[in-house]
């Protein structure tokens, strides 16, 4: 296994800790790797297969349109796109006037929110706070005040402001030179916190105070994954723009940013643009995915098991807190190597899970999963931990 494993590392290059297992195959909520062993997925690519895996809608939809047509480029129409234009700036609860900007990826809808904050006020400065995670692209990564990822990197984009994510600090830091503040109302790559009503009314508050952007950074919260359609409704606190991208388009690359009145209208023919973005194959992907997870029943399901989950995990061995909502969680050990435990659930008990830092454990299953599957995957946690 472990020569087989540093030959396919050959020619790849060495930034992910990859886990030694080739994955083949998967369906709903199970993956199966290259020997056949079944394993079940509380990770799906990391918020991204919502749906499951190979939902047959958006298997049908990508192969539908993949015999039609695949690439045209943006300087036309296709259907799929205006169609998934219309549906995102629908249900995105950001009012009539709501445009949607395509891009390819998460990071990419990050630097059009960016881009689009600082056409609007010249100059401005971004502000961010700390755990936050926006992207790797520099825009993004500036805006991503963590050392560890911006040290090797510097310099950065000049005029980014990092500060606590609490309602006192970022009442503080914007004024009338701030461009956007820039929030995930669930922090997701950092181990789930959720910020809480607060923070994001005073963000609200301070913006509206200053003519500032409030953009919402819903890649990895958004689209169903707290049981809401969107991380910050439970909040009633309504941002300015969104940024949507994992979950999307079922596993093809998208991102968007979605602008509501107030930015929609900033970018004119030239200032902003992507080859690939607004495809029609990732476009009619997205619309099936839209159809699953624009669901009341679907999205009720998910709070209560996210909360009978909550209660479960809050009960395993060694679990000292448990954060997040629906079916974006993580627990804290004590005293555990999280990254080991990683690939044991992996070897020993066939669970996708992930690790966000040295004792926390991310749990991020699809949000059709059947209940008796969740209650098995947290008996096979809990083996593992026990
Ligand atoms: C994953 C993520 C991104 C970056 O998305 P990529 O598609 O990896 O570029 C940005 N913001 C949040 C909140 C994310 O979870």
């Amino acid at each position: 296994m472990g020569e087989a494993i540093a030959e396919r590392d050959r020619f790849l290059t060495a930034n992910y800790a990859r886990q030694p297992v080739v994955f083949a195959r998967g369906e709903g909520a199970r993956l199966w790797d290259a020997e056949g062993t079944e394993y079940l997925d509380l990770q799906t690519g990391l918020a991204v297969n919502s749906v499951g895996h190979c939902h047959p809608a958006v298997v049908a939809a990508i192969r539908e349109q993949a015999g039609s047509l695949i690439h045209v480029g943006n300087l036309f129409y296709t259907d799929p796109m205006v169609a998934l234009s219309a549906r995102l700036a629908g249900v995105s609860g950001l009012g009539e006037g709501t445009r949607v900007f395509f891009t390819n990826s998460g990071t990419e809808a990050v630097e059009a929110a960016l881009k689009c904050a600082r056409k609007r006020r010249r100059a401005g400065t971004i502000v961010s706070v700390h755990r936050g995670f926006h992207g790797r692209t520099y825009g993004a990564l500036s805006a991503t005040p963590q050392e560890s990822k911006q040290a090797p990197f510097a310099p950065l984009v000049p005029g980014f402001v990092a500060v606590e994510p609490t309602a006192e600090a970022i009442t503080a830091a914007v004024d009338a030179g701030t461009a956007a503040v820039i929030l995930e109302p669930v922090q997701g790559e950092s181990g789930v916190y959720d910020l809480g009503p607060e923070v994001l009314r005073a963000a609200r508050e301070a913006c509206d105070r200053h003519g500032a952007a409030l953009i919402f950074d819903e890649i990895q919260c958004g689209l169903g994954r707290t049981g809401d359609l969107w991380g910050w409704q439970a909040s009633g606190v309504v941002p300015d723009a969104m940024t949507v991208a994992k979950a999307l388009a079922g596993g093809l690359p998208i991102g968007a940013l979605v602008a509501g009145p107030a930015m929609a209208d900033v970018f004119e023919p030239g200032d902003h643009g992507s080859t690939f973005a607004g495809g029609p194959v990732q476009c009619a992907a997205g619309l099936a995915v839209l159809d699953v997870v624009c669901d009341e029943a679907l999205l009720a399901g998910v709070r209560e098991q996210g909360e009978r989950l909550t209660a479960r995990l809050a009960e395993l061995p060694g679990v000292v807190e448990v954060r997040g909502r629906g079916y974006m969680q993580a627990i804290e050990l004590a005293r555990v190597d999280a990254l080991a435990l990683v690939g044991r659930a992996l070897s020993e008990q066939r669970l996708v899970l992930n690790a966000t830092g040295p004792s926390t454990l991310r749990l991020l299953p699809p949000l059709i999963i059947e209940p008796a599957d969740l209650d098995e995957a947290v008996d096979r946690l809990a083996a593992l931990l026990t």
